[in-house]
């Protein structure tokens, strides 16, 4: 499929598409961090005092005026779109999200920036999607803002910023939200986060508690516990997104099954073993979704298509981290059929989110 639709696209001019009766499909960026000026200040005002080093590093990196101001400003936002041909954000509350705070205070700031967030979608309908941060410290209040900031305020999803105080999306505790996510149709976006108290130590050297290596790992790791530990045979119908070419996951396809198969064998299992009614490659296929964000390498785009199908790819920026140009430019030239390049840039994200096209 990979070979014949980089033989259509051969010589066509890459960013002029042919699908959709001739229409140029929009360009849609699915984890676009946001903050409200309020979150920003609270952040930078716990970071010194912060058990977690993650902390101090998001504040030190989200304090820096231009980050800030591209996170906070619709306008700056606004314009970096319209400078790269981008036409819509889906737009989340910035990594570590509410997560780190105190749970009754996160909850009551989850529900000020998911209505700050409703206000941004009635002002700019055709420009903004956006997904609903949540405090899963209250597993119950979550699920209720979940109910509120979809059923009531209409948002497109929500957004976890991976694990909470160390703790993951596979522990029962956290499936009242998982219960409200299906509920309404909505899909997680499980966004990393620095390492968990227990995983962080070797992670501190070299940065790579961060995007460099330290992200991807944590993150995939709570994706895999969420397959291994049966979630999905749980919850069919629970879509999870994940950037930066699904954390790796597709690339371990092969061994995952190839080992988990073989442990389930043993006489004597590792503790925790769940049977799984189908291989974890499986569930990856049916129920992850792979977003190309700070992945800007056609290799690794077509190997995901490849191994997700082309459904399940969709463009992403990671703005205000990354290059909005260096982003829509590889998207634009990507080796891919005009009809796939129209999945990946909208049409599986407006399926997804329940965007109105
Ligand atoms: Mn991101």
């Amino acid at each position: 499929m990979v070979d014949k639709d980089k033989q259509e696209s051969s010589g066509a001019s890459p960013a002029k598409p042919s699908s959709g009766g001739g229409s140029k499909p929009r360009m849609i960026a699915i984890e676009e961090a946001f903050a409200t000026r309020e979150f920003l200040d609270h952040l930078l005002k716990s970071a010194a005092s912060s058990p977690y080093e993650g902390v101090r590093y998001a504040a030190m990196v989200m304090s820096r005026p231009a980050v800030a101001d591209r996170l906070t400003s619709i306008d700056v936002r606004l314009a970096d779109m319209d400078a790269h041909g981008v036409d819509m954000h889906v737009v989340a509350l910035s990594s570590p999200g509410v997560q780190v705070f105190e749970p009754k205070f996160a909850t009551a700031l989850a529900t000020k920036v998911n209505d700050e967030l409703a206000g941004w979608k009635r002002k700019y309908p055709k420009r903004f999607a956006c997904l609903a941060a949540i405090a899963p410290q209250d597993p119950k209040a979550a699920a209720e803002e979940i109910d509120r900031a979809i059923g009531d305020l209409g948002l497109n999803g929500i957004i976890i910023n991976s694990h909470t105080n160390g703790e993951f999306l596979d522990d029962p505790k956290f499936w009242p939200i998982l219960e409200a996510a299906v509920k309404h149709r909505a899909a997680i976006y499980l966004h990393p986060t620095f390492p968990s108290p227990a995983m962080v130590k070797p992670y501190e050297r070299y940065g790579m508690h961060g995007a460099v290596w330290g992200f991807a790992a944590e993150c995939g790791l709570h994706a895999m516990r969420m397959v291994l530990g049966g979630v999905f045979d749980h919850f069919p119908e629970l879509q999870i997104v994940l950037g930066h070419g699904a954390e790796g996951l597709p690339y371990w396809f092969y061994r995952m099954d190839l080992v988990h198969t073989a442990t389930m064998a043993f006489a004597s299992q590792p503790p925790g073993m769940v049977h799984l009614k189908r291989k974890p490659s499986e569930y990856v296929k049916s129920n992850i979704h792979l977003a190309t964000s700070g992945m800007c390498w056609d290799d690794v785009l077509l190997f995901g298509i490849k191994a997700m199908g082309v459904e399940r790819v969709m463009f992403a920026i990671d703005y205000p981290y990354e290059s909005s140009k260096v982003a829509a430019d590889f998207i634009r030239n990507a080796p891919l059929s005009e009809k796939d390049r129209a999945l990946v840039l909208s049409g599986n994200a407006e399926r997804l989110f329940k965007i109105a096209t």
